[in-house]
C-alpha cells in the first residue's frame, strides 16, 4: 500500500506549478524544465532540500525578469495530473525485443521506433513466463506466477488424435486483484480486447473490465483488433477510460519445425534479401507480421489524434514473451528461459511526451508495469503486489532493488529462474533435470556461455534464496481450477497453434 507523506504532498504542488511554468512558457528544451525537476525532486523525497532548490529555479527564472516569483503552497494539493490521464495499454504477442527498434537489423518497427523516441523506453525488461498465460497474468496483477498457481491453462484429458472433449482449466482465481479493477474502482471505464485464445474468460482473464471482447477477433491480425478498438473508443461513454488491446501478429500460425508465419497481404516483398538462409528466411517472415502490425498501429494513433484522444494519454506498449530462432536447437516458446524469450519490450509514453526520448537500462520486469502506473496516477496499490513502480528509473530517485522471476511450467517442464539488476547475472534451474546454468548479462546477452561451475557458490546461495521464494509464493497462492468443454473447432485451433498435445 503506497502511504502519501509529506514529500509526495509536496510534489503535488511542485508538479502541479511546473506544469503551469511549463505549458505558460512553452520551453523547447524540457531538459531540466521545472516540472522534471519538481519530479526529481519528489523522487529524491527531501522535502526541506526540494523547496530550496525549487525556490532557488524560480527565481533564477525569474519571469519576464522583473518580478521573481516566490512559491507559497496552496490550501489543498492537487492532484499530480489535473484530469486523471486516460489508458491504452497494448500487448503484442510473442513480440521479441532484439526485432524492434534500435536491436533491430531491419527496419520492422517504423512507427514504435519513433513512439519509442517520444517515450520512456525501457531497453531491459524481462517477462514471468515464456508463454502467454503466465505472463499476462503476472502483468495484470503484478504478481509472480507462484503466486497465481497458473501452470499449464488449459490441458485436454486425452492423448493422440485431436478431438473436442473435456479440458481441466487452470482459472485466474478472482482473490487477485487486476490492474483493471483497481482502474474500474476509480472511475476509469475499463474495455479488454483479446486475440489469444489464452487470454479469456473461461481462464477469467476478464476480470475487472466492463467489456471484454474476445470472440470477435480471436485469432486474427491487428486490423480486426484495431478496428474493434476504434469501435469501442467511439462508444465509450466516459473517461477516463483504461483499453487493453491484445495483438496476435508476430505469434506462429502453424506449429513445426520450423513453424510458419504467413505474410500478410502486400508485404511479400519486404526484407526478401536474396541469399537468406532458412533461420534467416524464417525471422523475415516473422518481421513482416511485425512490420504489419506497426503500419496498423501508425494508422491508430493518427485516429487517436483525430478523435483529440492522444493529449491526455498514457501509453504502455509490452509484450507477453518472445520467440526463439534455433539458437539453441529450439523454435517457437514456452519451453525454455533464454533471453530471446523473456526480454521483452516495454514503452511508456506520458501525456504531452514528458520525459520523452529517456533510454532506462537498468533491469525491469512486466510486474512493474502495474504499480508503475498507479503511482503515476496517485492511487494506491493493492495489499500483496511483488512488483514496484518505475517512476524513480526516469526521475533518478532511489529505485527499490529486488531479484526478477520468471518461470515455465508448460507441459511438465519446471523451470525457474532469476535475474539480479544489481549484478546482472541470471540464474536458470531446471528442477526436474537439476541443470544449473547462470550467464552474465552485461557481457553475455546470447547466453553462450555457462558460468555455473566456476560460481558455484553464488549458484548455491541463488538456488536456495529461489526455493525459498517460492515456497513463500506458493503457501500465498490463490488457486481456482475446473472442467471446461471443448468444441471439436476450438481443440483443433489450439493444437495448431501448439497449445494443447503432448509436447
Ligand atoms: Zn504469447
Amino acid at each position: 500500500m503506497m502511504v502519501r507523506d509529506g514529500s509526495d504532498l509536496l510534489r503535488d504542488f511542485l508538479v502541479s506549478n511546473a506544469r503551469t511554468m511549463d505549458d505558460g512558457r512553452q520551453m523547447k528544451n524540457r531538459r531540466g524544465a521545472p516540472r522534471e525537476l519538481a519530479e526529481r525532486c519528489f523522487s529524491s523525497r527531501s522535502g526541506a532540500r526540494c523547496v530550496a532548490i525549487w525556490a532557488l529555479f524560480v527565481v533564477g527564472c525569474g519571469g519576464d525578469g522583473s518580478e521573481p516569483a516566490v512559491p507559497t503552497p496552496p490550501p489543498a494539493p492537487p492532484p499530480a495530473y489535473a484530469e486523471p490521464p486516460s489508458i491504452l495499454m497494448l500487448t503484442i504477442d510473442t513480440l521479441r525485443a532484439d526485432h524492434l527498434g534500435v536491436d533491430s537489423d531491419r527496419d520492422s518497427t517504423p512507427f514504435l521506433n519513433e513512439l519509442a523516441s517520444r517515450s520512456i523506453d525501457f531497453r531491459r525488461c524481462f517477462a514471468q513466463s515464456s508463454w502467454t498465460l503466465p505472463s499476462m497474468l503476472s502483468l495484470i496483477c503484478a504478481k509472480n506466477p507462484p503466486e497465481i498457481g497458473v501452470k499449464d491453462g488449459i490441458s485436454l484429458e486425452r492423448h493422440g488424435k485431436v478431438e473436442g472433449g473435456t479440458s481441466k482449466v487452470e482459472y485466474f482465481a478472482e482473490g487477485h486483484v487486476t490492474l483493471p479493477e483497481v482502474l474500474q474502482d476509480q472511475g476509469y471505464y475499463t474495455v479488454g480486447i483479446s486475440s489469444s485464445p489464452h487470454l479469456t474468460r473461461r481462464q477469467g482473464f476478464h476480470q475487472g473490465f466492463q467489456v471484454f471482447e474476445e470472440e470477435s477477433c480471436m485469432l486474427s491480425n491487428a486490423e480486426c483488433v484495431l478496428d474493434l478498438a476504434r469501435k469501442e473508443l467511439r462508444e465509450i461513454p466516459s473517461q477516463p477510460f483504461f483499453l487493453w488491446v491484445h495483438f496476435f501478429d508476430p505469434h506462429f500460425d502453424q506449429k513445426g519445425s520450423p513453424p510458419t508465419y504467413a505474410t500478410p497481404r502486400g508485404y511479400e516483398r519486404l526484407f526478401s534479401e536474396p541469399d537468406l538462409d532458412m533461420v534467416e528466411s524464417v525471422q523475415a517472415d516473422y518481421d513482416r507480421k511485425i512490420r504489419f502490425l506497426d503500419d496498423r498501429l501508425r494508422g491508430f494513433f493518427r485516429f487517436l489524434g483525430d478523435r483529440e484522444l492522444r493529449g491526455n494519454l498514457i501509453v504502455v506498449i509490452a509484450a507477453d514473451h518472445g520467440e526463439e530462432f534455433l539458437e539453441k536447437q529450439r523454435w517457437g516458446h514456452a519451453k525454455a528461459l533464454t533471453n530471446t524469450l523473456l526480454h521483452v519490450p516495454l514503452i511508456l509514453r506520458l501525456p504531452d511526451h514528458a520525459y520523452g526520448g529517456t533510454v532506462v537500462d537498468r533491469a525491469v520486469s512486466n510486474i512493474d508495469v502495474m504499480p508503475t502506473l498507479l503511482d503515476l496516477l496517485d492511487i494506491p496499490v493493492p495489499s500483496g503486489i511483488e512488483g514496484v513502480s518505475l517512476v524513480p528509473t526516469w526521475t533518478g530517485g532511489d529505485s527499490e532493488s529486488r531479484l526478477i522471476y520468471s518461470e515455465t511450467q508448460r507441459r511438465g517442464l519446471n523451470m525457474r529462474c532469476l535475474i539480479d539488476p544489481e549484478t546482472n547475472l541470471k540464474f536458470v534451474f531446471d528442477l526436474h533435470s537439476g541443470t544449473k546454468e547462470v550467464y552474465d548479462l552485461a557481457r553475455d546477452g546470447l547466453e553462450l556461455e555457462n558460468l555455473a561451475s566456476e560460481r558455484a557458490d553464488e549458484v548455491a546461495a541463488a538456488e536456495e534464496r529461489l526455493l525459498r521464494w517460492i515456497s513463500a509464493m506458493e503457501g500465498r497462492a490463490i488457486r481456482q481450477e475446473g472442467v471446461s468443454e471443448l468444441s471439436e473447432e476450438e481443440a483443433q485451433a489450439l493444437e495448431s497453434l501448439g497449445y494443447l498435445g503432448d509436447e
